[in-house]
């Protein structure tokens, strides 16, 4: 079984280029009708995150 550290995808603020491995605690994460979850970046509270392998 290998694992590839590498791979882990992470995400990225576009808003303030913030960056973390996504679903991380580092990343806030906020209940917003209609969406079931949505990722916030901690920094400056967008919730404009885009993923990023
Ligand atoms: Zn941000």
């Amino acid at each position: 079984m290998a694992t590839t550290a590498d791979s882990q995808s992470k995400s990225v603020c576009r808003r303030c280029g913030f960056t973390a491995v996504s679903g991380s605690d580092d990343w806030n994460r906020i209940s917003a009708p209609p969406f079931r979850r949505v990722t916030q970046c901690p920094e400056c509270r967008s919730t404009d995150v885009t993923n990023r392998q």
